[in-house]
């Protein structure tokens, strides 16, 4: 079969090949820790799946649904956003309903991006940033985030001309995979930085109420003028663990959100009504759920990092995100070593860019009692 270049030039997807590693390792009868997969284990909240039953019993959620997203999920998504960041929204022009910020992430270069433009992604960074740039036919300017700069990236160490040919600029924090934050000094940064050189902003905040010790994280458009150059993707997969529901927004300037619009009024048809009307729910309720979350997970982390540390490792406790990101001497020798002789998934940093070479990624997404035994097994190799 021949495949068109476009797929011929995407990376090689790191993450099929430990996939395999893995299938292998169960077939062989080893009871494999999965510490590498990026998905919420524990379950949507109940009050969210009602609203769905009821809503998918109704035949009027059984249509194709609107374009832009039902326009009382929009609302929700702006009063969360005022009611969680302090940001207004006009509903109708600045907010988009994504199935899955992935998807939105997936088809914003598509709007914006000619041939042989220029994309600034962060390395390491989640992979789809890199491959929508690739399927619209645009070139990645990897920025490295490093430990030294608190993994931000350093505008002022991108070449002029590669800012001169730049028209997007893809930021993520609380970071997957690092697990950084940023402030809004930051991110007022990131503004100025933009308009200088005409860029737009796509912020992915995937990760915003996932945190840790009281730590509460920004949005991108609190920063001033950020509403001028940029949007945010958002999405309700890991606040309220609904992954599998695909459902999420875009909300941010009018005019670029009109953009992805036209993108999307061509390739899709919309996110499943009864999902917008479930998704409205979880966006208006208590959100108690979330505090109930994170305190799992922060005793997860608190769990694994100091466990990791008695064995003599260098790691830092992350703020945010489900996510903890270590220190090793090589990557895929250490991920190897811990599939092979600990029956342990991890994520080698290079699966996010070459700037991740030297750390891999541990996934806090299983319980205590899961970590812990990890823990032993990770003791019986490396003491
Ligand atoms: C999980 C994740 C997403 C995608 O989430 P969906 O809304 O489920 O598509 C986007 N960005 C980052 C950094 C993620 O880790």
């Amino acid at each position: 079969m021949m495949y068109a270049h476009r797929l011929d030039n995407l990376p090689p997807y790191l993450f099929a090949r430990i996939d395999a590693m893995k299938a292998e390792k169960r077939a062989q009868g080893v009871d494999v820790i999965d510490l590498g997969v990026g998905d919420p284990d524990l379950p949507t909240p109940s009050h969210i799946i009602e609203a769905l039953v009821i809503a998918a019993r109704n035949p009027a959620t059984h249509h194709y649904p609107d374009y832009a997203g039902m326009f009382s999920y929009r609302e929700a998504v702006a009063d969360w956003y005022k009611a969680r960041f302090g940001v207004e929204l006009n509903p109708k022009r600045e907010v988009l309903a994504l199935i899955g910020s992935k998807e939105g992430i997936a088809h914003i270069p598509e709007a914006f991006v000619n041939p042989g433009d220029y994309v600034l992604v962060p390395d390491p960074g989640y992979p789809v940033y890199k491959t929508s740039t690739l399927f619209a036919e645009g070139k990645t300017w990897q920025m490295p985030l490093m430990e030294k700069n608190a993994f931000l990236p350093d505008f002022s160490a991108i070449p002029s001309d590669i800012c001169k040919k730049s028209k997007l600029m893809f930021l993520n924090y609380p970071n997957n995979p690092t697990g950084a934050v940023a402030s809004l000094s930051f991110f007022e940064e990131a503004v100025d930085f933009a308009k200088e050189n005409d860029i737009i902003v796509v912020h992915d905040n995937a990760y915003s109420e996932i945190s840790f010790d009281g730590y509460r994280a920004p949005s991108f458009l609190e920063a001033k003028g950020a509403m001028d150059v940029g949007i945010e993707m958002h999405s309700l997969s890991k606040t309220y663990n609904m992954t599998g529901w695909r459902i999420g927004m875009a909300a941010g300037s009018a005019d670029i959100i009109a953009g992805l619009g036209r993108v999307k009024n061509n390739v899709d048809s919309g996110a499943f009504d009864a999902i917008q009307i479930a998704a409205t729910e979880a966006l208006t309720a208590s959100q108690e759920c979330i505090a109930h979350s994170c305190a799992i997970y922060e005793e997860r982390r608190n769990v694994l990092v100091s466990g990791l540390r008695e064995l003599g490792f260098e790691v830092t406790a992350p703020k945010a995100t489900f996510y903890v990101w270590m220190k090793v001497d090589n990557s895929m020798a250490f991920t190897a070593k811990m599939l092979n002789e600990a029956g342990i998934v991890v994520t080698p940093g290079t699966g996010f860019g070459d700037a991740g070479d030297g750390y891999v990624r541990f996934a806090i997404t299983r319980s205590v009692e899961r970590i812990e035994e990890a823990l032993e097994r990770m003791r019986g190799v490396f003491a």
